[in-house]
Parts: structure tokens; C-alpha cells; sequence
């Protein structure tokens, strides 16, 4: 992957960016992403977050070598507190993340007041979509889109809120599934669904063997699996 070729995942997750953002790209690592977007004239500027010292070298190296750094800002820092609400940012892309860890950033962006409600998030939780869902729902974010895509053997799934001044909730289903995936389905989520409830069929035959009392956790599991065989079905 490179700036000019991103990878299937990246380049989706840039596809739900609106055309004009100011982008703010929480853990962007080399700064592809926002480099892309710049370069191909859908945004209008970025700022590259980063809290590790070397990605975040990377990501000042390729837009000083791109001539960029009028347009994208390399800030280093943790999560969002690299965000002001003067830098007026329109978009916030997090990608590539656990989700419970894009969760903590958002939660730890609204606490300190660097997002302002106005932001599109474009999220992309390699895990824990489950998790993500339920902060949004939580913190008044309507999921306005989603999609799930496969690349190199892995399933990823793209997620995007806007906040509403009105919480819109969702049954434990569509935290589960995604309120939008539920509805489109497709071969990539039906595939994933398949296999996790393979998944899902282990750990009970493991929370069964246990000798503790683990009746919470199968009776979680087992819903689970009630709602992926009622999906597959
Ligand atoms: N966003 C890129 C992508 O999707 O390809 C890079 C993903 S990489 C796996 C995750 C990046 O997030 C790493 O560069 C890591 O240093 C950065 N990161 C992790 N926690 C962070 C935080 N709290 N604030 C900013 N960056 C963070």
C-alpha cells in the first residue's frame, strides 16, 4: 500500500468521506489515507493524527515529500486532543483500530470538547463493531451508512454516524449485525455471519465444559447464535 494505491479497506473508507471535508484522520500512520483524499481533490485539507513517534515521522516525511503541508497538518498526539473545534473539522476518519479503542477515542474527543457534533465519522473497527455501535447510539450518532468488505483473507466493516439531537436506538440485533448490513446483506456479510457462528458454536461447547458458573455467558452466546441463524436463514 501507498498513497497513490491504498488498500481495498483504506480506499472504501475513503469512498465515505464527503467531497469538501476538512478531514481529521485519527492514527493515521504514514498518512495515506488523507494524502489520497488531498491528491485526488475530494478534500479540501486534513489533519494526520498520530500518537507513536515513527508513524508519525512517516506521515510528516510523505507530505513534505508531496509538498502538502499547506493542505495536511501532521499533528502528534492522542486521539482527537490533536483537534481544536477552530480547526472547523467536518470529518473525522478512524481506521484500522480495535473498536473498543475507537470508542475510547471518541469518548475521550467528546469529553474534552474537540469534536463538535458537526463531524461525519467514518470509522473503521477491524473488531468490536458491537462496541462502537452501542457508544454511538449512546452519544445521540446515527448510523447513516455502513458496508463490510473482504481483503486478504479478513473482514472489515466501514461504519458512518452523524450526530442527531434525538438518540436513535437499536435492538441488540442491530448492534450485533449493524441496523444497515441487517438490511443489505450480501455475500461478504453473509460469509462472516457463517463463520462466526461456527465461532460462536466453539465457545459454548468451551463455556460448557467449564467448571465455574458461566450461565451469563452462555446464555449471551446462545442468543448470538439465535440471531445469526435467524439472519442465515
Ligand atoms: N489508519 C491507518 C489505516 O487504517 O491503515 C493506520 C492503522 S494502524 C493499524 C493504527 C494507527 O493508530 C497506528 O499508527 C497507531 O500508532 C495509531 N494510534 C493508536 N492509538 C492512537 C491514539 N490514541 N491516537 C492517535 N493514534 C493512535
Amino acid at each position: 500500500m501507498d498513497y497513490k494505491h491504498l488498500s481495498k479497506r483504506l480506499h472504501r473508507a475513503g469512498e465515505f468521506v464527503p467531497e469538501g471535508s476538512k478531514l481529521a484522520d485519527i492514527g493515521s500512520d504514514h498518512a495515506y489515507l488523507p494524502a489520497y483524499l488531498v491528491m485526488n481533490k475530494k478534500i479540501i485539507s486534513a489533519i494526520a493524527g498520530e500518537v507513536v513517534e515513527g508513524p508519525y515521522q512517516s506521515a510528516k516525511n510523505l507530505v513534505a515529500e508531496l509538498n502538502l503541508s499547506s493542505v495536511i497538518d501532521v499533528r502528534k498526539g492522542d486521539g482527537l486532543a490533536v483537534v481544536d473545534p477552530k480547526d472547523d473539522v467536518t470529518a473525522v476518519s478512524i481506521c484500522g483500530m480495535g473498536g473498543a479503542l475507537i470508542r475510547d477515542i471518541l469518548d475521550r474527543g467528546l469529553k474534552g470538547n474537540h469534536l463538535t457534533g458537526k463531524e461525519t465519522l467514518i470509522l473503521q473497527p477491524n473488531i468490536g463493531e458491537p462496541t462502537l455501535r452501542t457508544w454511538l447510539v449512546n452519544h445521540s450518532y446515527h448510523i447513516i451508512q455502513e458496508d463490510i468488505i473482504r481483503e486478504n483473507e479478513k473482514t472489515y466493516e466501514i461504519i458512518v454516524a452523524e450526530k442527531v439531537s434525538e438518540k436513535v436506538a437499536l435492538s441488540e440485533k442491530e448492534l450485533l449485525f449493524g441496523p444497515l448490513l441487517l438490511k443489505q446483506q450480501g455475500d461478504v456479510f453473509l460469509d462472516k455471519w457463517q463463520h462466526e457462528l461456527k465461532q460462536f458454536h466453539n465457545i459454548l461447547t468451551q463455556l460448557e465444559k467449564s467448571t465455574k458458573d458461566v450461565s451469563d455467558k452462555i446464555a449471551e452466546v446462545e442468543q448470538k447464535i439465535e440471531f445469526v441463524k435467524e439472519v442465515l436463514a
